[in-house]
C-alpha cells in the first residue's frame, strides 16, 4: 500500500472516528434532554393534579378522579387505578383514543416503594413515557395516578437528528478522504520527482546530474540536499576512479613500450649476428655490447617497474627510528666514488632522526644522488644537508647541474616522464615516481625547486622521530661505528 493511501486513509479514520464519537455525545445529551422535558411535564401534571382532586374524592367515597378533562394538559393522558388494577378513571382524551395506560406489577411495586415510577409502554405502535404517583387519603394510599405523554414528536426528531448526523458524517469522511488524496499527493509530488530523477541518473550513470528542489528546506529539501551532497561525493570518487585508470592504461602501454624498445634492438642484433656470411670480428663486438647494454637496461627497467609495482600495493614499509646521519654518510661515500669529478659535500648533516624505513630512505637518496650526478656536469657541486623543525626532518640534495625547466619541473614525478631526452642520459622517467611512491608511504612530501642552468634542489620531509637514549656525542659516536 502506498504512502498517499496509508496517509489519506489515516486522516479519513480519525476525522471518522472523531465525527462517530461527536455524533454519539450529541445524540445522547439531546435525547436525555428532551426525555428530561416530557419527564417534567408530567411530574407538574400529576403534583397539579393530586392537589385539585380531593373534593371529588371525598364526595364519592373512593373514587378518584380528576376534576375536569379540559384542564389537564393537552396531549397529556391521565388515568387512576385503584390499588386492586382496577382502572378507576380515564381523561375523555384516553377514551376518545382508546389508550390504556399499563400499570406492571415491578412498576406498581417501584411507585409503592419510591413514591414515583417513570416507564416507557408502546401503545399502538406509538411509544409513551408514563409517570406514575400513588394517591393518599389520611396517610394511606388508595390508588395510582397515571399521566402518559407521546414521544412521538420526540422520535421522530431525534431520527431526523441521527439521519443527518449519518449522512453529515459520511459526507465529511468521503471529502476527507478526497481532499486528503490530493494533500498527500501534493505532499510527495517532490518525493515523487526526487525518485524519478535519482532513477535517472543511476541508469544512465550522470553523476554531474542534481535533484531540483525549489521549496523550503524542510524534510523533502534536506532530502534532496543529502542527495545531491551524496551524488557530488559519487561524482568526485567516479572521476578519481577514471583518472587512475586512464593513468592506469597509459602506464601499461607505456612499460609495454619501453619494454619493447631494447627487445627488438636485441632481436635486431641477433639476427645481424646469424646473418651468412657472417659480419665482421668488429661489427660482432660492437652488436654483442650494445645487446649487454640493452639488456642491462631491461633489467633496469624490470627492476623500477618492480619497485613501482610494491609501492603501489601498499608494500608494508617499517617504521622505526632512523638516525639518518649515517645513512647519509654511506650515501655520500657512494655517491663520491660515482662521481670522483664532482665535490660531494656532506656537512650539514644534522644528528637526528626519522620514524620510518631505511632501506626505502636509502632507495630515495640515490635515486636523488643518481639524478644529482646525472645531471651535474664536472666540476659541479652536490650538497646534502638536514634540518629539523616542528617534529618534520628535512633532507635536501642540492646541485649545480644543469637545472629544469619550469614547464617541466611539474611533470618530473609522473611515471616515464623524462625531460629533454638528449640530456637525461638514458633514465626510464621512473627514479623519481618509484622516489614518490616511497615517501608518500611513509608520510612524507617531496619536492622539487630548479632553475634552469642554475641548479636543482629536491627536499624529502620526513616525520622526526626521538633519538632514544642518546645526546648528540653519543649518536656521533655511533654514526662513526656504522
Ligand atoms: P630517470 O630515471 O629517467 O632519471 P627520473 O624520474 O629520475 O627519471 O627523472 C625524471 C626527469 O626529471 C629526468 O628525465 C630529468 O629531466 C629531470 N631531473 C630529475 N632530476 C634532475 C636534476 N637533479 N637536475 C635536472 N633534471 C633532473
Amino acid at each position: 500500500m502506498s504512502i498517499r493511501l496509508r496517509l489519506t486513509l489515516l486522516y479519513t479514520a480519525i476525522l471518522a472516528l472523531t465525527l462517530i464519537a461527536f455524533s454519539v455525545i450529541l445524540y445522547l445529551t439531546l435525547a436525555q434532554t428532551t426525555l428530561g422535558v416530557v419527564k417534567d411535564t408530567l411530574a407538574d401534571e400529576a403534583k397539579r393534579l393530586l392537589s385539585e382532586r380531593s373534593v371529588d374524592f371525598v364526595r364519592r367515597g373512593l373514587v378518584i378522579t380528576v376534576p375536569s378533562s379540559n384542564r389537564a394538559i393537552q396531549n397529556t393522558f391521565v388515568q387512576t387505578r385503584r390499588l386492586d388494577g382496577n382502572i378507576e378513571f380515564r381523561s375523555p382524551n384516553s377514551v376518545e383514543a382508546d389508550i390504556e395506560l399499563p400499570l406492571q406489577a415491578q412498576v406498581r411495586t417501584r411507585v409503592l416503594e419510591a413514591g414515583y415510577a417513570y416507564d416507557f409502554a408502546t401503545i399502538r405502535n406509538t411509544r409513551f413515557l408514563v409517570y406514575s404517583k400513588p394517591i393518599t387519603y389520611s396517610e394511606r394510599v388508595v390508588g395510582v395516578l397515571q399521566v402518559a405523554r407521546s414521544l412521538e414528536d420526540q422520535d421522530r426528531a431525534l431520527d431526523v437528528v441521527r439521519r443527518t448526523l449519518l449522512a453529515g458524517s459520511s459526507i465529511a469522511a468521503i471529502l476527507a478522504f478526497g481532499i486528503g488524496w490530493v494533500l498527500a499527493g501534493t505532499a510527495l509530488r517532490p518525493i515523487n520527482r526526487i525518485t524519478q530523477t535519482a532513477h535517472a541518473i543511476g541508469a544512465e550513470r550522470d553523476f554531474g546530474r542534481r535533484v531540483s528542489h525549489a521549496g523550503p528546506q524542510d524534510e523533502v529539501g534536506r532530502l534532496a540536499t543529502t542527495i545531491n551532497t551524496m551524488l557530488a561525493a559519487l561524482q568526485g570518487a567516479y572521476r578519481q576512479e577514471a583518472q587512475a585508470l586512464q593513468a592506469q592504461r597509459r602506464f601499461v602501454a607505456d612499460a609495454s613500450h619501453e619494454l619493447r624498445t631494447p627487445l627488438t634492438t636485441i632481436r635486431g642484433n641477433i639476427a645481424l649476428l646469424q646473418r651468412d656470411p657472417p659480419i665482421s670480428s668488429a661489427d660482432r663486438t660492437a652488436v654483442l655490447a650494445d645487446m649487454v647494454d640493452e639488456s642491462e637496461r631491461m633489467s633496469r627497467l624490470v627492476h623500477d617497474l618492480l619497485s613501482l609495482a610494491r609501492a603501489d600495493a601498499g608494500r608494508q614499509l617499517r617504521r622505526e627510528t632512523v638516525p639518518i646521519k649515517p645513512l647519509i654518510e654511506d650515501v655520500c661515500r657512494k655517491a663520491k666514488t660515482l662521481g670522483p669529478d664532482r665535490t660531494i659535500i656532506c656537512a650539514e648533516v644534522h644528528n637526528v632522526a626519522i620514524l620510518g624505513d631505511p632501506d626505502a630512505l636509502k632507495q630515495v637518496l640515490l635515486i636523488l644522488l643518481d639524478n644529482a650526478l646525472k645531471f651535474t656536469p664536472a666540476p659541479g657541486e652536490i650538497t646534502l644537508s638536514t634540518t629539523a623543525r616542528n617534529g618534520r626532518v628535512r633532507i635536501s640534495v642540492r646541485d649545480t647541474g644543469i637545472g629544469i625547466a619550469s614547464d617541466t619541473l611539474q611533470h618530473i614525478f609522473e611515471r616515464f616522464y623524462r625531460g629533454d631526452s638528449s640530456r637525461t642520459g638514458g633514465g626510464a622517467g621512473l627514479g623519481l615516481a618509484i622516489a614518490k611512491a616511497l615517501v608518500d608511504a611513509l608520510d612524507g612530501t617531496v619536492s622539487v625547486a630548479s632553475q634552469l642552468g642554475m641548479g636543482s634542489e629536491f627536499m624529502v620531509e620526513l616525520p622526526q622521530a626521538p633519538l632514544v637514549g642518546a645526546d648528540t656525542a653519543e649518536a656521533d659516536a655511533i654514526a662513526v661505528n656504522m
